[in-house]
């Protein structure tokens, strides 16, 4: 069988022509090859182990098209350079900065919230040796989340607070520490799934919880949750329908009576309020996101949120709360599974204390810049960016056109922010091409593509990256 000779390496070539079989025994042995890889690679630091398996790749295809019936083979020059690409291509980061030009903001699949330069710094500054558990003052062991902790509690105006790793983690570990074996009650309307295998009633059973569901779909009322309330209730939790609205009819009791009614009847309010509008709270068209001060002020006992939804942090979950609640949290085994690493505590902290003053935080957070920016300057940079692409090489077609950009994150659903775009064609590329051409940029550029047009909406992209992301797209237009 053709394959398995294949597969053994040797030439094979049963039923060749005997061109076939000259190209075969003409094949450069693998050292050749390396030999000159060896001499064209010019000190670049690409490991001998993934040089030896490309130009072992390279044999392997070639052997393949000349059973498959091709008689040239290529030289050792040629064949030395297809597999110095090859090596170069595996040997790219996997994990690399890209230009989102999708415009939304808190785009999951591109890390969320882009950070402060300040937590860049912080996060850089504590890469090698630092204090992460060490009292400089004492010189003995100190507190992990001793930076962290009392700028969550401040910023939100709880006794307490700490972080994890994000908020699903923190939602199962609260559970567990406060609830484990008891039963928690929760509006039907609000078991939600948040991105994929956050699953509330999965939850639940990983946290040891009994759920109790009360209330429809679109009504829940206070009355409900008191009628669930047994000796056996733990807790009552409210969750943040976060990436979904139901719209219409709808009722939820808010944090004022729900705090009432567990402080009356002897148990803890939970709120997972998810996203972090801390900034954001009350302003025009953010109306849906719930303070997380507000409802630790009503009462809540204990509040959960993302750190790098609204907040503009690094992933991190985010609880405040009663102090002895947050000492049985951080005393469970899950908050050691869960902890939070260096890099991210410090990022964390330096984005916690921008929050503390509002001026700077919109301006030096880049999540919340984006979402502040105003119409006219997103129209103005369009404008500039369609003026700077016109004529270039292979464009067809391009104009600026209003649009609406969601804002990610699974915050804010159904209410996208009005934009101002660049869309694009090209002249010899679909859509889906020249979206791809961009992506194959350095640094890769991620846009929309809608109505067979690419879009390029400026919200994300910051002036700083703006000259390497227009040189990106004028390569990508003339497909290079
Ligand atoms: C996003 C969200 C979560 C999950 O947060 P992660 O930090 O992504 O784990 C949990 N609860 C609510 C209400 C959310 O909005």
């Amino acid at each position: 069988m053709a394959g398995t000779e294949q597969q053994h390496g040797k030439p094979g070539g049963a039923g060749l022509s005997a061109e076939g079989r000259q190209a075969l025994r003409a094949l450069p042995a693998i050292h050749l090859i390396l030999d000159r890889l060896s001499v064209i690679r010019e000190g670049e630091a690409i490991a001998p182990s993934v040089m030896a398996d490309s130009a072992r790749q390279i044999l392997e295809s070639v052997r393949a098209r000349i059973l498959a019936g091709e008689t040239a083979t290529p030289c050792v020059n040629r064949l030395a350079e297809e597999a110095l690409a090859v090596a170069r291509r595996g040997h790219r980061p996997f994990h690399q900065g890209v230009i989102n030009a999708t415009g939304i903001v808190l785009h999951t699949n591109l890390g969320r919230a882009p950070l402060a330069q300040a937590a860049i710094d912080a996060a850089v500054a504590v890469a090698r040796y630092s204090n992460l558990e060490f009292d400089l003052e004492t010189g003995r062991r100190g507190r992990r989340l001793g930076g962290v902790g009392p700028l969550v509690s401040r910023l939100l105006g709880a006794e307490a607070g700490t972080a994890v790793n994000n908020c699903a983690g923190a939602t199962v570990l609260v559970l567990r520490a406060l609830c484990a074996g008891r039963e928690v009650v929760v509006s039907r309307g609000q078991l939600v799934e948040i991105g994929g295998s956050f699953r509330l009633p999965e939850i639940f059973k990983v946290a040891g919880v009994r759920l109790v569901e009360v209330g429809s779909t679109n009504i829940t009322r206070v009355e409900d949750y008191a009628g669930a309330i047994t000796p056996d209730t733990a807790a009552l939790l409210r969750v943040h329908t976060a990436n979904y609205r139901i719209t219409g009819h709808t009722e939820a009791p808010g944090p004022e009576p729900l705090a009432k009614l567990a402080s009356e009847r002897g148990v803890l309010f939970i709120d997972d309020v998810g996203s972090g509008a801390v900034q954001t709270a009350g302003k025009p068209g953010f109306e849906t996101e719930p303070d997380p001060r507000a409802g630790l002020l009503a009462g809540a006992h204990v509040t959960l949120m993302s750190g790098d939804k609204l907040l503009g942090g690094p992933q991190a979950g985010l609880i405040a709360g009663q102090a002895d609640l947050m000492r049985r949290v951080e005393k469970d085994p899950l908050f050691r599974a869960l902890r939070l690493d260096k890099m991210t505590l410090a990022a964390l902290e330096a984005t916690l204390r921008l929050h503390l003053d509002p001026e700077r935080a919109w301006k030096e957070i880049p999540a919340l810049a984006m979402l502040g920016v105003s119409s006219e300057d997103l129209n103005r940079r369009a404008r500039v960016w369609a003026s700077l692409l016109e004529g270039s090489p292979g464009l067809e077609f391009i104009e600026v056109v209003a649009d609406q950009s969601p804002v990610g994150g699974g915050s804010l659903p159904g209410r996208d922010q009005p934009t101002w775009v660049v869309a694009l064609r090209a002249e010899f590329q679909s859509d889906d091409h020249l979206a791809a051409a961009l992506r194959r940029q350095s640094p890769p550029i991620i846009a929309r593509v809608q109505d067979g047009r690419v879009l390029l909406d400026p919200r994300t992209v910051s002036p700083s990256e703006e000259a390497g992301f227009l040189a990106g797209v004028k390569k990508a237009l003339a497909n290079d």
